[in-house]
């Protein structure tokens, strides 16, 4: 097929200066650029350095410069209306998903966006996340966004039942959700391996969200209604993005 159309183009191009001798000269010096381009574009290793100056020179001019009064309000201080929990995975950045600017959100990202429940020994950096946005932040919305195609999750679902690990971090950490992995894995054994994963990707989510009650200022907080709890789920295969709530009567089964 490309090889198809590669002739094509040569093919086009050979016939017309043909029929149009004057366009020989012009049409040389294309062929002369097109053959520099392609040399160096065969040749240019991945430079990680230049990568993140033209990345910062590109967010400086096109963000930074243009947008004095935002970035002179950020410079005084953050108050973001939300704490999200969203996976580490490259492929789905909170920002762009969901467009928030700078000073929009506060962002916990880690393998396979797991809420620990509290612990202060094991899970202190998600602890601290979470008590800094609540009690200092004041944020008013925690949202847990998975998403499709997610690994961590696929490695919780591969998890042997004998409970065999081979990894040094990665299977005891997803293993914080490993209740939305036997619920899925009791009631959806008629689905195949892939939609048991879509599915456990979303309890893990409402198995996080319960995490967040373990958390005594996430409940003050919820009681005093000045939170509130939010699951999601990303699908960049689809390109779609299911929204949330849950209901955990928190009057009538957590108390504070
Ligand atoms: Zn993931």
């Amino acid at each position: 097929m490309a090889n198809d159309s590669f002739d094509d183009a040569i093919a086009q191009l050979t016939k017309l200066i043909s029929e149009k001798g004057h366009l020989g000269d012009a049409a040389a010096a294309k062929i002369k650029q097109i053959t520099s381009d392609l040399a160096s574009a065969g040749s240019d290793p991945f430079d990680p350095v230049q990568k993140i100056k033209t990345g910062f020179a590109h967010f400086k001019t096109e963000k930074y410069l243009k947008n004095p009064d935002l970035y002179g309000e950020l410079a005084k201080g953050q108050s973001p209306k939300f704490l999200v929990f969203a996976c580490s995975d490259s492929r789905v950045c909170p920002s762009h998903i969901l467009n928030f600017q700078p000073g929009e959100a506060f962002v916990v990202r880690n393998i396979a966006n797991m809420v620990p429940p509290f612990d202060q020994t094991k899970y202190s950096g998600v602890g601290a996340a979470i008590e800094y946005a609540v009690l200092h932040l004041k944020v008013e919305n925690i949202v847990v966004i998975g998403h499709s195609c997610c690994g961590g999750i696929k490695g919780l679902m591969s998890i042997p039942d004998d409970g065999t690990t081979a990894s040094e971090f990665i299977e005891n950490w997803v293993q914080i959700c490993a209740p939305a992995k036997n619920k899925i894995k009791s009631q959806c054994s008629d689905l195949s391996f892939t939609e048991q994963c879509t599915n456990c990707e979303k309890e893990a989510v409402n198995v996080s969200l319960g995490n967040l009650l373990t958390y005594p200022f996430v409940r003050e907080s919820l009681l005093n209604k000045t939170l509130t709890l939010k699951g999601s789920h990303y699908d960049f295969v689809n390109g779609t993005f299911e929204l949330w709530d849950l209901d955990f009567k928190i009057s009538g089964s957590v108390s504070v």
